[in-house]
Protein backbone atom coordinates (compact mmCIF):
# COMPACT_ATOMS: atom_id res chain seq x y z
CA UNK A 1 0.00 0.00 0.00
CA UNK A 2 1.52 3.86 -0.89
CA UNK A 3 2.03 5.62 2.38
CA UNK A 4 -0.78 8.54 1.38
CA UNK A 5 -3.18 5.32 1.23
CA UNK A 6 -1.92 3.82 4.41
CA UNK A 7 -1.72 7.13 6.42
CA UNK A 8 -5.50 7.79 5.21
CA UNK A 9 -6.14 3.67 6.56
CA UNK A 10 -4.68 5.30 10.18
CA UNK A 11 -6.75 7.86 10.02
CA UNK A 12 -9.71 5.76 9.72
CA UNK A 13 -9.02 2.96 12.25
CA UNK A 14 -7.61 6.12 14.73
CA UNK A 15 -11.53 7.64 14.07
CA UNK A 16 -13.31 4.67 14.85
CA UNK A 17 -11.62 2.83 17.29
CA UNK A 18 -12.73 0.41 19.28
CA UNK A 19 -14.58 -1.63 16.10
CA UNK A 20 -12.55 -4.27 15.10
CA UNK A 21 -15.18 -5.33 12.22
CA UNK A 22 -14.82 -1.65 10.91
CA UNK A 23 -11.41 -2.10 10.75
CA UNK A 24 -11.22 -5.24 9.01
CA UNK A 25 -13.29 -4.28 6.10
CA UNK A 26 -11.63 -1.35 5.73
CA UNK A 27 -8.20 -2.80 5.74
CA UNK A 28 -9.66 -4.98 3.08
CA UNK A 29 -11.13 -2.37 1.12
CA UNK A 30 -8.02 -0.28 1.19
CA UNK A 31 -5.64 -3.50 0.40
CA UNK A 32 -7.13 -3.32 -3.47
CA UNK A 33 -7.33 0.48 -4.01
CA UNK A 34 -3.96 1.19 -4.68
CA UNK A 35 -4.04 0.32 -8.43
CA UNK A 36 -6.82 2.85 -9.14
CA UNK A 37 -5.91 5.62 -6.81
CA UNK A 38 -2.63 5.24 -8.88
CA UNK A 39 -4.47 5.41 -12.21
CA UNK A 40 -7.17 7.77 -11.66
CA UNK A 41 -6.43 10.92 -9.33
CA UNK A 42 -9.49 12.12 -9.73
CA UNK A 43 -10.40 10.13 -6.81
CA UNK A 44 -7.57 11.66 -4.37
CA UNK A 45 -8.24 15.28 -5.68
CA UNK A 46 -11.28 14.89 -4.48
CA UNK A 47 -11.19 12.79 -0.95
CA UNK A 48 -13.22 10.33 -2.15
CA UNK A 49 -12.02 8.13 0.23
CA UNK A 50 -11.83 9.83 3.31
CA UNK A 51 -15.92 10.52 2.36
CA UNK A 52 -16.29 7.02 1.43
CA UNK A 53 -14.78 5.86 4.72
CA UNK A 54 -17.13 8.86 6.85
CA UNK A 55 -20.95 7.77 6.80
CA UNK A 56 -23.08 10.20 6.26
CA UNK A 57 -25.43 9.97 9.50
CA UNK A 58 -25.09 7.49 12.33
CA UNK A 59 -28.41 6.84 14.43
CA UNK A 60 -27.87 5.18 17.76
CA UNK A 61 -31.57 4.98 19.80
CA UNK A 62 -33.52 3.69 23.21
CA UNK A 63 -35.64 0.99 22.27
CA UNK A 64 -37.87 0.14 24.99
CA UNK A 65 -40.21 -2.79 25.40
CA UNK A 66 -42.47 -5.06 27.41
CA UNK A 67 -41.59 -8.51 28.46
CA UNK A 68 -44.33 -11.18 28.92
CA UNK A 69 -44.19 -10.72 32.39
CA UNK A 70 -44.87 -6.67 32.76
CA UNK A 71 -41.20 -5.72 32.82
CA UNK A 72 -39.85 -3.11 30.72
CA UNK A 73 -36.67 -4.12 28.90
CA UNK A 74 -34.30 -1.82 26.95
CA UNK A 75 -32.21 -2.36 23.84
CA UNK A 76 -30.00 0.17 21.72
CA UNK A 77 -31.25 0.32 18.37
CA UNK A 78 -28.57 1.53 15.06
CA UNK A 79 -29.10 2.56 11.86
CA UNK A 80 -26.10 3.91 9.73
CA UNK A 81 -26.90 5.73 6.74
CA UNK A 82 -23.47 5.32 5.09
CA UNK A 83 -23.89 6.28 1.37
CA UNK A 84 -26.84 7.70 -1.16
CA UNK A 85 -24.52 8.69 -3.71
CA UNK A 86 -26.01 5.57 -6.27
CA UNK A 87 -29.62 5.58 -4.54
CA UNK A 88 -31.59 5.51 -1.19
CA UNK A 89 -29.59 3.66 1.56
CA UNK A 90 -30.44 0.07 1.59
CA UNK A 91 -28.90 -2.75 3.80
CA UNK A 92 -30.88 -5.07 5.86
CA UNK A 93 -31.50 -4.89 9.87
CA UNK A 94 -29.60 -7.26 12.50
CA UNK A 95 -31.28 -8.64 15.65
CA UNK A 96 -28.66 -10.37 17.48
CA UNK A 97 -27.06 -9.57 20.97
CA UNK A 98 -23.53 -9.32 19.62
CA UNK A 99 -24.58 -5.66 17.21
CA UNK A 100 -22.55 -2.88 18.58
CA UNK A 101 -22.03 0.20 16.40
CA UNK A 102 -18.96 -1.57 15.28
CA UNK A 103 -20.92 -4.34 13.80
CA UNK A 104 -23.43 -2.31 12.08
CA UNK A 105 -20.81 0.10 10.53
CA UNK A 106 -18.80 -2.76 8.86
CA UNK A 107 -21.85 -4.21 7.25
CA UNK A 108 -23.04 -0.81 6.49
CA UNK A 109 -19.09 -0.28 4.50
CA UNK A 110 -19.31 -3.50 2.82
CA UNK A 111 -23.11 -2.84 1.76
CA UNK A 112 -21.65 0.43 -0.45
CA UNK A 113 -19.51 -1.80 -2.04
CA UNK A 114 -21.94 -4.39 -2.74
CA UNK A 115 -24.72 -2.27 -3.94
CA UNK A 116 -22.72 -0.75 -6.27
CA UNK A 117 -21.78 -4.18 -7.83
CA UNK A 118 -25.37 -5.14 -8.58
CA UNK A 119 -25.61 -2.19 -10.74
CA UNK A 120 -28.55 -0.99 -9.56
CA UNK A 121 -29.45 2.47 -8.10
CA UNK A 122 -29.54 1.83 -4.20
CA UNK A 123 -27.16 3.45 -1.40
CA UNK A 124 -25.64 1.76 1.34
CA UNK A 125 -26.87 1.07 4.85
CA UNK A 126 -27.51 -1.04 7.37
CA UNK A 127 -28.98 -0.99 10.68
CA UNK A 128 -29.83 -3.19 14.00
CA UNK A 129 -30.19 -3.68 17.62
CA UNK A 130 -28.63 -5.89 20.40
CA UNK A 131 -31.95 -7.85 21.13
CA UNK A 132 -31.79 -11.60 20.85
CA UNK A 133 -35.24 -12.31 19.57
CA UNK A 134 -34.09 -16.30 20.46
CA UNK A 135 -36.67 -17.46 22.97
CA UNK A 136 -38.62 -14.07 22.91
CA UNK A 137 -42.77 -14.96 22.60
CA UNK A 138 -44.18 -13.87 19.16
CA UNK A 139 -45.72 -10.67 21.24
CA UNK A 140 -42.71 -9.96 22.45
CA UNK A 141 -41.22 -10.07 19.05
CA UNK A 142 -43.56 -7.71 17.81
CA UNK A 143 -43.63 -5.39 20.97
CA UNK A 144 -39.49 -4.85 20.17
CA UNK A 145 -40.12 -4.10 16.21
CA UNK A 146 -42.96 -1.82 17.10
CA UNK A 147 -41.12 0.20 19.62
CA UNK A 148 -37.38 0.02 17.23
CA UNK A 149 -39.49 1.81 14.46
CA UNK A 150 -41.22 4.28 16.61
CA UNK A 151 -37.66 6.02 16.64
CA UNK A 152 -36.44 4.85 13.36
CA UNK A 153 -39.66 5.36 10.93
CA UNK A 154 -38.94 9.29 11.01
CA UNK A 155 -35.42 8.20 9.07
CA UNK A 156 -36.80 6.13 6.47
CA UNK A 157 -38.76 6.74 3.21
CA UNK A 158 -39.14 4.52 -0.19
CA UNK A 159 -36.97 7.68 -1.51
CA UNK A 160 -34.34 7.81 1.59
CA UNK A 161 -33.91 4.98 3.60
CA UNK A 162 -35.16 1.47 3.01
CA UNK A 163 -34.06 -1.57 5.49
CA UNK A 164 -34.71 -5.17 5.38
CA UNK A 165 -33.73 -8.51 6.69
CA UNK A 166 -30.40 -9.48 8.06
CA UNK A 167 -29.84 -12.49 10.49
CA UNK A 168 -32.62 -12.71 13.54
CA UNK A 169 -35.08 -10.31 11.27
CA UNK A 170 -37.10 -12.53 8.87
CA UNK A 171 -40.80 -12.28 6.99
CA UNK A 172 -42.38 -12.32 10.75
CA UNK A 173 -40.43 -9.19 11.95
CA UNK A 174 -40.49 -7.07 8.42
CA UNK A 175 -44.37 -7.85 8.93
CA UNK A 176 -44.22 -5.65 12.50
CA UNK A 177 -42.04 -3.35 11.67
CA UNK A 178 -43.55 -1.93 8.02
CA UNK A 179 -47.49 -2.66 9.97
CA UNK A 180 -45.89 -0.04 12.68
CA UNK A 181 -44.69 2.21 9.88
CA UNK A 182 -47.94 1.93 8.02
CA UNK A 183 -49.35 2.79 11.67
CA UNK A 184 -48.20 5.97 12.10
CA UNK A 185 -47.14 7.71 8.80
CA UNK A 186 -50.78 6.78 7.26
CA UNK A 187 -48.96 5.57 4.21
CA UNK A 188 -49.39 2.22 2.73
CA UNK A 189 -45.59 2.84 1.25
CA UNK A 190 -44.52 -0.66 0.29
CA UNK A 191 -41.09 0.28 -1.43
CA UNK A 192 -40.06 1.67 2.37
CA UNK A 193 -38.80 -2.29 3.45
CA UNK A 194 -38.02 -5.31 1.52
CA UNK A 195 -38.67 -8.59 2.36
CA UNK A 196 -42.56 -7.98 2.91
CA UNK A 197 -44.19 -11.23 2.43
CA UNK A 198 -45.61 -12.48 -0.58
CA UNK A 199 -49.55 -11.24 -0.01
CA UNK A 200 -48.39 -7.78 0.57
CA UNK A 201 -46.17 -6.49 -1.89
CA UNK A 202 -43.37 -8.74 -0.62
CA UNK A 203 -41.56 -10.38 -4.15
CA UNK A 204 -41.22 -13.98 -4.97
CA UNK A 205 -37.64 -15.48 -5.04
CA UNK A 206 -36.56 -12.45 -2.35
CA UNK A 207 -36.65 -15.27 0.32
CA UNK A 208 -34.34 -17.59 -1.77
CA UNK A 209 -32.18 -14.63 -3.20
CA UNK A 210 -29.24 -14.37 -1.60
CA UNK A 211 -28.35 -18.56 -0.89
CA UNK A 212 -29.75 -18.80 -4.62
CA UNK A 213 -27.60 -15.96 -5.41
CA UNK A 214 -24.22 -17.50 -3.92
CA UNK A 215 -24.51 -20.66 -5.36
CA UNK A 216 -25.39 -18.56 -9.09
CA UNK A 217 -21.75 -16.73 -8.42
CA UNK A 218 -20.38 -20.22 -7.54
CA UNK A 219 -21.49 -21.87 -11.15
CA UNK A 220 -20.24 -18.89 -12.98
CA UNK A 221 -16.74 -18.94 -10.92
CA UNK A 222 -16.27 -22.82 -10.76
CA UNK A 223 -16.79 -22.55 -14.79
CA UNK A 224 -13.72 -20.52 -15.14
CA UNK A 225 -11.99 -23.66 -14.17
CA UNK A 226 -14.52 -25.55 -16.50
CA UNK A 227 -16.14 -27.23 -13.31
CA UNK A 228 -19.81 -27.06 -11.74
CA UNK A 229 -21.72 -28.41 -9.01
CA UNK A 230 -22.94 -31.40 -10.81
CA UNK A 231 -21.69 -34.41 -8.93
CA UNK A 232 -19.69 -31.89 -6.83
CA UNK A 233 -19.57 -32.60 -2.75
CA UNK A 234 -20.44 -29.01 -0.58
CA UNK A 235 -20.15 -27.80 3.23
CA UNK A 236 -22.94 -25.14 3.43
CA UNK A 237 -22.14 -23.62 7.44
CA UNK A 238 -24.82 -21.81 9.07
CA UNK A 239 -28.57 -23.33 9.09
CA UNK A 240 -30.59 -19.75 8.41
CA UNK A 241 -32.28 -18.24 5.05
CA UNK A 242 -28.83 -17.79 3.64
CA UNK A 243 -27.54 -21.62 4.04
CA UNK A 244 -31.05 -23.20 3.65
CA UNK A 245 -31.20 -21.86 -0.24
CA UNK A 246 -27.79 -21.98 -1.02
CA UNK A 247 -28.57 -26.24 0.12
CA UNK A 248 -31.48 -25.77 -2.28
CA UNK A 249 -29.92 -24.45 -5.28
CA UNK A 250 -26.68 -26.84 -5.07
CA UNK A 251 -29.20 -29.68 -4.93
CA UNK A 252 -31.16 -28.51 -8.31
CA UNK A 253 -27.42 -28.33 -9.88
CA UNK A 254 -27.07 -31.71 -9.09
CA UNK A 255 -24.43 -31.06 -5.91
CA UNK A 256 -24.75 -33.25 -2.82
CA UNK A 257 -24.70 -30.78 0.35
CA UNK A 258 -23.16 -33.14 3.09
CA UNK A 259 -23.25 -30.59 6.02
CA UNK A 260 -24.66 -27.68 7.42
CA UNK A 261 -24.22 -26.14 10.62
CA UNK A 262 -25.75 -24.12 13.83
CA UNK A 263 -23.91 -21.97 16.50
CA UNK A 264 -23.88 -25.03 18.71
CA UNK A 265 -22.89 -27.77 15.97
CA UNK A 266 -22.67 -29.45 12.74
CA UNK A 267 -24.93 -31.98 11.27
CA UNK A 268 -22.94 -34.52 9.00
CA UNK A 269 -25.44 -36.36 6.15
CA UNK A 270 -23.55 -38.15 3.74
CA UNK A 271 -26.49 -38.81 1.87
CA UNK A 272 -26.75 -35.32 1.44
CA UNK A 273 -29.20 -32.45 3.88
CA UNK A 274 -32.58 -33.58 3.61
CA UNK A 275 -33.91 -29.80 3.29
CA UNK A 276 -37.59 -30.41 4.08
CA UNK A 277 -36.61 -31.58 7.49
CA UNK A 278 -34.08 -28.95 7.82
CA UNK A 279 -36.90 -26.50 7.30
CA UNK A 280 -39.43 -28.37 9.63
CA UNK A 281 -36.71 -27.68 12.37
CA UNK A 282 -35.46 -23.89 11.87
CA UNK A 283 -38.17 -21.97 10.29
CA UNK A 284 -41.29 -23.86 11.76
CA UNK A 285 -40.28 -25.08 15.31
CA UNK A 286 -37.08 -22.48 15.57
CA UNK A 287 -35.29 -25.47 17.02
CA UNK A 288 -31.97 -26.21 17.05
CA UNK A 289 -29.69 -28.70 14.63
CA UNK A 290 -29.67 -31.48 17.25
CA UNK A 291 -32.80 -32.02 16.48
CA UNK A 292 -32.16 -32.95 13.11
CA UNK A 293 -30.23 -36.26 13.70
CA UNK A 294 -32.32 -37.27 16.08
CA UNK A 295 -35.20 -37.29 13.38
CA UNK A 296 -32.74 -38.47 10.33
CA UNK A 297 -31.12 -41.81 10.64
CA UNK A 298 -27.75 -42.15 9.24
CA UNK A 299 -27.24 -38.51 10.15
CA UNK A 300 -24.43 -37.54 12.85
CA UNK A 301 -24.43 -34.70 15.08
CA UNK A 302 -21.59 -33.01 16.33
CA UNK A 303 -21.47 -30.96 19.19
CA UNK A 304 -19.63 -28.15 19.00
CA UNK A 305 -17.48 -28.96 16.11
CA UNK A 306 -15.67 -27.30 13.27
CA UNK A 307 -17.58 -27.83 10.03
CA UNK A 308 -15.03 -26.91 8.04
CA UNK A 309 -12.78 -29.96 9.89
CA UNK A 310 -15.25 -32.33 7.77
CA UNK A 311 -13.03 -31.87 4.51
CA UNK A 312 -9.97 -33.79 6.11
CA UNK A 313 -12.00 -37.05 5.79
CA UNK A 314 -14.85 -36.67 3.48
CA UNK A 315 -14.54 -35.16 -0.15
CA UNK A 316 -15.08 -31.65 -0.61
CA UNK A 317 -14.99 -29.72 -3.80
CA UNK A 318 -16.86 -26.35 -2.32
CA UNK A 319 -17.15 -24.59 0.76
CA UNK A 320 -20.22 -21.86 1.19
CA UNK A 321 -20.21 -20.16 4.76
CA UNK A 322 -23.55 -18.84 5.26
CA UNK A 323 -23.12 -17.97 9.28
CA UNK A 324 -21.58 -15.13 10.16
CA UNK A 325 -18.50 -13.04 10.39
CA UNK A 326 -14.67 -14.64 10.66
CA UNK A 327 -16.46 -18.19 11.22
CA UNK A 328 -13.40 -19.67 8.98
CA UNK A 329 -10.40 -18.73 10.35
CA UNK A 330 -6.73 -19.85 8.73
CA UNK A 331 -6.59 -23.18 10.00
CA UNK A 332 -9.63 -23.86 8.79
CA UNK A 333 -8.82 -22.37 5.14
CA UNK A 334 -5.41 -25.01 5.66
CA UNK A 335 -7.51 -27.56 5.68
CA UNK A 336 -9.85 -26.50 3.03
CA UNK A 337 -7.00 -26.39 1.06
CA UNK A 338 -5.17 -29.33 1.57
CA UNK A 339 -8.38 -31.12 1.03
CA UNK A 340 -8.38 -29.97 -2.41
CA UNK A 341 -11.04 -27.52 -2.57
CA UNK A 342 -11.80 -25.77 -5.69
CA UNK A 343 -13.78 -22.85 -4.29
CA UNK A 344 -15.00 -21.05 -1.20
CA UNK A 345 -17.58 -18.51 -1.86
CA UNK A 346 -18.70 -16.45 0.84
CA UNK A 347 -22.47 -16.16 1.61
CA UNK A 348 -22.45 -14.53 4.71
CA UNK A 349 -20.65 -11.13 5.10
CA UNK A 350 -17.19 -11.33 5.91
CA UNK A 351 -17.13 -15.09 7.35
CA UNK A 352 -13.41 -15.17 6.15
CA UNK A 353 -10.81 -14.07 8.46
CA UNK A 354 -8.24 -12.34 6.62
CA UNK A 355 -5.61 -15.42 7.39
CA UNK A 356 -8.07 -17.41 5.72
CA UNK A 357 -8.12 -15.23 2.64
CA UNK A 358 -4.72 -15.30 2.36
CA UNK A 359 -4.50 -19.10 2.59
CA UNK A 360 -7.00 -19.80 0.09
CA UNK A 361 -5.67 -17.47 -1.94
CA UNK A 362 -2.27 -18.55 -2.03
CA UNK A 363 -3.19 -22.08 -2.33
CA UNK A 364 -4.74 -21.35 -5.66
CA UNK A 365 -8.54 -22.19 -4.67
CA UNK A 366 -11.05 -20.01 -6.16
CA UNK A 367 -12.14 -17.16 -4.00
CA UNK A 368 -15.31 -14.91 -4.01
CA UNK A 369 -15.59 -12.28 -1.22
CA UNK A 370 -19.14 -11.69 0.32
CA UNK A 371 -19.79 -8.85 -1.35
CA UNK A 372 -19.83 -10.11 -4.94
CA UNK A 373 -21.17 -13.49 -4.06
CA UNK A 374 -24.14 -12.59 -1.77
CA UNK A 375 -25.34 -9.52 -3.28
CA UNK A 376 -28.41 -11.49 -4.63
CA UNK A 377 -30.32 -10.76 -1.65
CA UNK A 378 -30.22 -6.89 -1.85
CA UNK A 379 -29.92 -7.19 -5.94
CA UNK A 380 -33.63 -8.69 -5.22
CA UNK A 381 -34.73 -6.27 -2.62
CA UNK A 382 -34.31 -3.70 -5.31
CA UNK A 383 -36.84 -6.16 -7.67
CA UNK A 384 -38.91 -5.51 -4.54
CA UNK A 385 -38.92 -1.88 -5.02
CA UNK A 386 -39.06 -2.06 -9.11
CA UNK A 387 -42.31 -3.87 -8.59
CA UNK A 388 -43.54 -1.75 -5.60
CA UNK A 389 -42.91 1.14 -7.33
CA UNK A 390 -44.99 -0.04 -10.28
CA UNK A 391 -47.46 -1.74 -8.41
CA UNK A 392 -46.51 -5.15 -10.62
CA UNK A 393 -46.09 -8.92 -9.01
CA UNK A 394 -43.23 -10.54 -11.25
CA UNK A 395 -43.18 -14.57 -11.45
CA UNK A 396 -41.17 -16.53 -9.81
CA UNK A 397 -39.43 -17.53 -13.41
CA UNK A 398 -38.66 -13.89 -14.14
CA UNK A 399 -37.33 -13.02 -10.96
CA UNK A 400 -35.20 -16.15 -10.50
CA UNK A 401 -33.96 -15.27 -14.51
CA UNK A 402 -33.35 -11.37 -13.39
CA UNK A 403 -31.64 -12.52 -10.28
CA UNK A 404 -29.37 -14.72 -12.13
CA UNK A 405 -28.58 -12.31 -15.07
CA UNK A 406 -27.52 -9.80 -11.72
CA UNK A 407 -25.12 -12.34 -10.49
CA UNK A 408 -23.31 -13.65 -13.71
CA UNK A 409 -22.99 -9.56 -14.68
CA UNK A 410 -21.73 -9.17 -10.65
CA UNK A 411 -19.44 -11.96 -11.36
CA UNK A 412 -17.91 -10.84 -14.99
CA UNK A 413 -17.68 -7.45 -13.88
CA UNK A 414 -15.64 -8.84 -11.00
CA UNK A 415 -13.56 -10.85 -12.97
CA UNK A 416 -12.62 -8.25 -16.03
CA UNK A 417 -11.94 -5.39 -13.42
CA UNK A 418 -9.14 -7.72 -11.57
CA UNK A 419 -7.67 -8.60 -14.87
CA UNK A 420 -8.18 -5.18 -16.10
CA UNK A 421 -5.86 -4.01 -12.62
CA UNK A 422 -2.98 -6.84 -13.18
CA UNK A 423 -5.01 -9.47 -10.92
CA UNK A 424 -6.63 -11.63 -13.20
CA UNK A 425 -8.56 -14.47 -10.68
CA UNK A 426 -8.79 -12.19 -7.96
CA UNK A 427 -12.18 -11.67 -6.97
CA UNK A 428 -11.47 -9.42 -3.79
CA UNK A 429 -9.93 -6.84 -5.91
CA UNK A 430 -12.23 -7.17 -8.34
CA UNK A 431 -15.51 -5.96 -6.64
CA UNK A 432 -13.10 -3.56 -4.12
CA UNK A 433 -12.65 -1.70 -7.43
CA UNK A 434 -15.40 -2.41 -9.33
CA UNK A 435 -18.04 -1.39 -6.79
CA UNK A 436 -15.33 1.57 -5.45
CA UNK A 437 -15.42 3.29 -9.37
CA UNK A 438 -18.93 3.00 -9.58
CA UNK A 439 -19.81 4.86 -6.57
CA UNK A 440 -16.71 7.28 -6.37
CA UNK A 441 -17.61 8.21 -10.21
CA UNK A 442 -21.18 9.11 -8.34
CA UNK A 443 -19.39 10.98 -5.64
CA UNK A 444 -17.70 13.09 -8.01
CA UNK A 445 -20.64 13.61 -10.23
CA UNK A 446 -22.42 14.85 -7.55
CA UNK A 447 -19.88 17.47 -5.69
CA UNK A 448 -19.10 17.84 -2.43
N1 LIG B 1 -28.99 -8.24 4.73
C1 LIG B 1 -28.79 -8.54 3.35
C2 LIG B 1 -27.36 -8.19 2.96
O1 LIG B 1 -26.47 -8.37 3.75
C3 LIG B 1 -29.87 -7.94 2.45
C4 LIG B 1 -30.04 -6.45 2.53
C5 LIG B 1 -31.25 -5.92 1.76
O2 LIG B 1 -31.97 -6.68 1.14
O3 LIG B 1 -31.43 -4.70 1.81
O4 LIG B 1 -27.06 -7.80 1.87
Amino acid sequence: MTSVLSSLLDDVLRRNAGEPEFHQAAREVFGSLEPVIAAHPRYAEASVLERLTEPERQLIFRVPWTDDSGRVRVNRGFRVEFNSALGPYKGGLRFHPSVTLGTVKFLGFEQIFKNALTGLPIGGGKGGSDFDPKGKSDAEVMRFCQSFMTELYRHLGEHTDVPAGDIGVGGREIGYLFGQYKRITNRYESGVLTGKGIGWGGSLVRTEATGYGAVFFAQRMLATRGRDFDGARVLVSGSGNVAIYAIEKVHQLGGTVVACSDSSGVVYDADGIDLDLLRQIKEVERGRLSAYAERRPGADYRAGADIWALSAETRVDVAIPCATQNELDGRAASTLAAAGVAAVVEGANMPCTPEAVAVLTAAGVLFAPGKAANAGGVATSALEMQQNASRDAWTFEYAEQRLAEIMNSIHDSCAETAEEYGSPGDYVLGANVAGFVRVADAMLALGV
